[in-house]
């Protein structure tokens, strides 16, 4: 299955449909329908089958999705054989936290190295993970078969960083500082900035609040 032209959203809401998935499993049951995905992900259910369609899938009418059968099809679709390897650039306060979130989360995502340029913090193990010198991301990139780089230096950081991951030939980007980045496009570049997604909640919140009507 050619899988390469699946919108972003799908891709985002097929991993939130194996967590979901993993989670009804655990209530022993086998088979779920797509309303109840939809329901617990706050979502319609055409857009839960439609997704599912695009990926090739299709539920029993009577029973719905087989639950195990689903979560193997996603993992073949986001998860490669070997899982991939991730570095954390900016071990600061985010960084860390980052770091210890996924301790043991992901099976077929491993953070095995992040790089940072204080002295302090160089050399030392965080949660399992060595911190490296910034000056070294290119040899332990390449040597450590790293695809993925979140970063989290401080934005006046971000694109000289952005720019040595690119050249050190990562495949992927996860960006956490607020500095918006251009990479080349055989780069897939995922930017969240804390910021602007606080100020949203924000904007709804007062709208919501009548205090500030
Ligand atoms: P701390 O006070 O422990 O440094 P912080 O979260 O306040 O934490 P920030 O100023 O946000 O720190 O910076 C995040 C991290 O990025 C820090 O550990 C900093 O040393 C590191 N850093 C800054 N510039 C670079 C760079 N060019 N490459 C790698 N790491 C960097």
């Amino acid at each position: 299955m050619n899988t390469k032209h699946l919108p972003h959203k799908t891709v985002e809401r097929l991993s939130q449909y194996r967590r979901t998935l993993y989670l009804i499993l655990s209530k022993d049951k086998t088979h779920v329908f797509s309303h109840e995905i939809a329901q617990m992900l706050h979502i319609t259910p055409v857009q839960v089958r439609r997704d599912i369609m695009l990926i090739g899938y299709s539920g029993n009418l009577r029973k719905g999705y087989d639950i195990k059968e689903l979560i193997d099809l996603i993992g073949k679709i986001i998860d490669t054989e070997k899982g991939q390897n991730v570095a954390v650039i900016g071990l600061g306060n985010l960084g860390k936290a980052i770091i210890s979130y996924f301790k043991g989360k992901r099976t077929k995502l491993k953070i095995i190295a992040a790089f940072d340029i204080n002295p302090d913090k160089i050399n030392r193990v965080y949660d399992g993970v060595q911190c490296y010198p910034a000056s070294r991301i290119h040899e332990i990139i390449k040597n450590e078969d790293i695809t993925i780089g979140i970063i989290t230096v401080p934005a006046e950081q971000a694109v000289a960083t952005a720019e040595t991951l690119v050249l050190s030939g990562i495949k992927g980007i996860l960006n956490y500082s607020p500095k918006p980045l251009n990479v080349s496009p055989n780069v897939f570049l995922e930017e969240y900035d804390m910021i602007t997604s606080l100020e949203k909640v924000a904007f709804y919140a007062k709208k919501n609040d009548e205090r500030f009507k």
